[in-house]
């Protein structure tokens, strides 16, 4: 299962601790696998034909990307289709109604007719809420009277950033929000080539502290590329800028980013440089399961990027047959302490791609959230949650509770786009079977939650510019918009 690597084992940066990996890992070059080449992966074979033709069919509407080292270090073959990392990227039979998988089927499998098929993946998807959260048409800022192609302002001090070469990941996870990302189809897409539009918005908006890189994963970007990205914002007239944010899964699915890709030090120095600008870099790092953070390659990096100066934030949303469990999250909150991260956001799964399959009841989730923070300590009870990102905001659930002869959800918003929202409690109707926010209803017979009035409003007069999709050539094919 090895494969010699290019090692460069010199140039060590000096912030940097030991590169050896652990005696019995090696260091290997980046595999990755699609629907195109996964037949070719050495456990393919040995996969139940069931199992083969559901990769088969689902991923032609959701895409599969894996690697080497998710198949070799976090697969536990012998508990699939159960393990929690094969249910985390592999597309599953009743991740589409069975009808639906039973007429793609046919047409993938028997009729083998392409225009059907795309006829058919293309009806899927868009059933499927490619855009959840107003993200294509409510997000997208103005910039000279036109869209700024490849970012989102949605929240009044934090600027979302959205590099081209960054809108991919090392590994897909089934359960991606940003899956419509993914799928080759430019008008369901979004990105910038560059900073420069994102630099001269910002020049223009000094409200704004925060800017999250995203995408994707911008850690699937050469150290250089995300150098000519980051490097911009350290300019003394941006010095309102005080928080880079990059959110990225690598540190799960490809930890030799950080160790022995070639321009791994090169990263590195640059995470370096950052912090030593006196800015606050900020990894969002994406941990869907204990067996992630378990490996000994991902806690070398680990060591190695705080090193540099930066924080380390973890979160992920709940879903079933992954981490539907307190026991889970116990763990994976407990080990990002000892590891020196801080647990920041447990979401609920969103509405969009295969939901059904992954959602988890709202009150459950309020159960397990409540179980596994009783059982940590103070340390890791910076995380919040169970969080839903909706067009509004991010609404966390704070219970459920019995006020006069209702039974509630008790809830508020921790980030809003308006910001006297925030933090004013606010209740829904108990419902043992909702699954997201639209399903709730306003308690004591309200006509409506207290912002969606003023919601209206603020859609009249809005504070961040609405601006309707447009489409142009400005980032290489889109502007349109699309890790926790
Ligand atoms: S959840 Fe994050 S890491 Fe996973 S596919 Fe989506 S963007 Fe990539």
């Amino acid at each position: 299962m090895t494969i010699a690597p290019p090692l460069h084992w010199t140039a060590r940066p000096r912030c940097a601790p030991s590169r050896l990996p652990p005696a019995d890992v090696q260091p290997r070059q980046f595999k990755p696998y699609t629907r195109h080449t996964i037949h070719t992966a050495p456990q393919w074979q040995g996969l139940p034909e069931a199992l083969r033709e559901a990769t088969q069919v689902v991923s032609r509407v959701l895409p599969l990307r894996t690697n080497a080292h998710v198949l070799d270090e976090l697969i536990d073959w012998q508990r699939v289709p159960d393990d929690p990392i094969y249910r985390l990227t592999f597309p599953h039979a009743d991740m589409l109604a069975a009808e639906d998988y039973r007429r793609l089927r046919d047409l993938v499998l028997v009729r083998r007719d392409d225009a059907a098929i795309e006829r058919e993946v293309r009806r899927l998807r868009l059933a499927m809420n490619p855009h959840p959260g107003g993200q294509m048409s409510h997000n997208v800022p103005l910039l000279d009277g036109n869209p700024l192609a490849g970012v989102q302002h949605k929240y009044h001090d934090t600027v979302l950033f959205f590099p081209t070469a960054g809108q991919t990941c090392h590994a897909y996870c089934s359960y991606c929000f940003r899956w419509a990302q993914f799928i080759g189809d430019r008008t369901q897409r979004f990105g910038a080539a560059d900073t420069s539009a994102l630099v001269r918005y910002l020049q223009l908006h000094r409200e704004v502290s925060d800017v999250l890189v995203t995408g994707g994963d911008p850690l699937v970007m050469g150290a250089q590329a995300l150098a000519t990205c980051l490097e911009p914002l350290l300019v003394p007239e941006l010095s309102h800028v005080q928080n880079i944010r990059i959110g990225t899964k690598a540190l799960a699915y490809w930890p030799q980013r950080f160790l022995f890709d070639a321009d791994a030090d090169a990263l590195l120095r640059l995470f370096g440089r950052i912090t030593a600008a006196g800015r606050h870099l900020a990894l969002m790092v994406h941990f869907s399961h204990p067996v992630e953070l378990r490996h000994p390659l991902t806690q070398q990096a680990v060591r190695r990027l705080a090193n540099t100066g930066l924080t380390m934030r973890l979160q992920a949303p709940l879903v079933r047959h992954v981490n539907d469990d307190a026991a889970v999250w116990v763990e994976l909150w407990n080990e990002a302490v000892r590891l020196g991260m801080v647990p920041y956001y447990l979401f609920i799964e969103r509405d969009t791609g295969a939901h059904d399959y992954f959602c988890v009841p709202l009150a459950r989730a309020c159960d397990l959230f409540s179980a596994a923070y009783r059982s940590v300590s103070g340390l890791a009870r910076t995380v919040r949650g169970p969080v839903m990102s909706t067009f509004e905001g991010k609404v966390v659930i704070d219970g459920v509770v019995t006020l006069g002869p209702e039974r509630v959800f008790a809830l508020q918003l921790l980030r809003a786009r308006n910001p006297d929202w925030v933090r004013r409690p606010f209740y829904a109707r108990f419902d043992p079977h909702a699954t997201w926010f639209d399903e709730l209803l306003p308690a004591f017979d309200a006509p409506h939650f207290f912002f969606q009035r003023v919601d209206d409003a603020h859609r009249r007069a809005p504070m961040i510019p609405i601006t309707p999709v447009r489409h142009g050539p400005s980032d290489g094919g889109s502007t349109a918009p699309a890790c926790p």
